[in-house]
């Protein structure tokens, strides 16, 4: 109660400062994901005592923070991934980012950082994508990615929740996943770590879960595959691969077709992409039995043996979809239904244009939203 008595987010209290010195923009072929970044950022700061302060946009700058900060000791971080899109209209437009706010309101609330009002995040976040426009490459399939970020900035190693927080929005302009078209993707899956447990964190966007995954997935590059997959249970069933939210189609012994994906227990993250493949196949895919369930991986190794394991692949904001050819567990493979040279089964396919559709606006849609 106390803290909902603190002054809020006003996105009308926003002041921009523009940069004097605006960058060259790179050639759009060379884009490579997360290395440069816009003229601008949007700051917010928080305090126990004063609550949101007035939010600034200003040049792209270095933060200056003391070497005690709880950010560097404890991992008080959680942030969002986003983008916008040109249109075929030349708009520009978000994709339900009311989703990110939900997911992002819940990562800080987690982690004992304070929580805002999503709107006003959203209308601020358009101020900034406005005058950052002209860095989104006017061609299908670029984007600018946004990527929403809250610290704890409280300057003390004492354990405790963070007196002061930081929320800023840095922007990256960035390329097609697959610049010359789907490239199914092979996964080992992981049994020697767990990415998420029942109980835990796996849910948040927290960068906690993160760190302890790289060297999974460089273990697993190591030995050839393009990522790693995460399993979990007695069961072996796949949790998500690598950063994306996880599918499988199967077609049962009587033909009834099936698209699956694990329920959200709090070991998966509740991806805005999965969220609408779900959405879209519950519409329009007629007939079809749409489940959040468990897959384990024996279930799909028998599937693939008796040809009704139909695709498997991956879902979130980086690519949309992303084809998986082949799963190796336990040093045995699993074929995922493609056919040899075949990149992307007709599922993922029909996915990926329903959802870019929405995205650069062909199909005007309430999920897609004007800046
Ligand atoms: N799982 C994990 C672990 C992720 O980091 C992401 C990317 N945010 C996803 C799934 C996909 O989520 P979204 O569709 O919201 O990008």
């Amino acid at each position: 109660e106390f803290i909902n008595s603190l002054p809020p987010l006003n996105a009308a209290d926003l002041s921009i400062l523009k940069t004097t010195t605006p960058k060259g923009l790179h050639p759009p072929e060379e884009l490579k994901f997360g290395h440069t970044f816009t003229d601008h950022m949007l700051s917010i700061e928080w305090t126990s005592t004063s609550g949101w302060l007035a939010p600034r946009i200003t040049p792209y700058q270095n933060l200056s923070l003391d070497p005690a900060t709880c950010v560097f000791h404890y991992g008080f971080e959680c942030f969002e991934g986003m983008k916008a899109y040109r249109a075929v209209d030349g708009s520009v437009r978000l994709f339900r980012p009311d989703k990110n706010m939900a997911r992002f309101n819940n990562s800080a609330q987690r982690i004992a950082l304070p929580t805002f009002d999503g709107q006003q995040l959203i209308e601020l976040i358009k101020k900034l994508v406005r005058l950052d426009e002209r860095f989104i490459p006017n061609a299908r399939g670029f984007s600018l990615y946004l990527r929403p970020t809250l610290i704890g900035t409280q300057r003390t190693l004492g354990v405790g929740p963070p007196g002061s927080a930081l929320l800023y929005v840095i922007c990256s302009p960035v390329g097609p996943y697959y610049p010359t078209g789907f490239k199914a993707v092979c996964l080992e899956a992981t049994t020697a770590f767990v990415r998420a447990w029942p109980g835990g964190a796996g849910d948040k966007k927290i960068g906690a879960n993160y760190t302890p995954c790289i060297v999974p997935q460089v273990d697993a590059a190591s030995r050839g595959f393009h990522q790693n997959l995460w399993v979990f249970g007695e069961d072996e069933h796949p949790t998500e691969a690598g950063t994306m939210n996880f599918f499988v189609v199967l077609k049962d012994k009587s033909g009834q077709m099936e698209l699956a994906t694990p329920p959200l227990d709090g070991t998966i993250l509740p991806g805005v992409t999965r969220d609408s493949v779900l959405h879209l196949a519950r519409t329009r895919l007629q007939g079809w039995k749409v489940s959040e369930r468990y897959t384990p991986l024996a279930e799909l190794a028998e599937a693939a043996e008796d040809g009704r394991l139909v695709e498997a692949f991956g879902a979130g904001t980086a690519a949309v979809v992303s084809p998986i050819r082949r799963i190796n567990w336990h040093g045995k493979d699993i074929f995922c239904g493609l056919k040899a040279g075949e990149e992307a089964g007709e599922t993922a396919l029909k996915m990926q244009q329903w959802i870019m559709g929405i995205q650069y606006g062909d199909e005007p849609h309430e999920w897609s939203v004007k800046i």
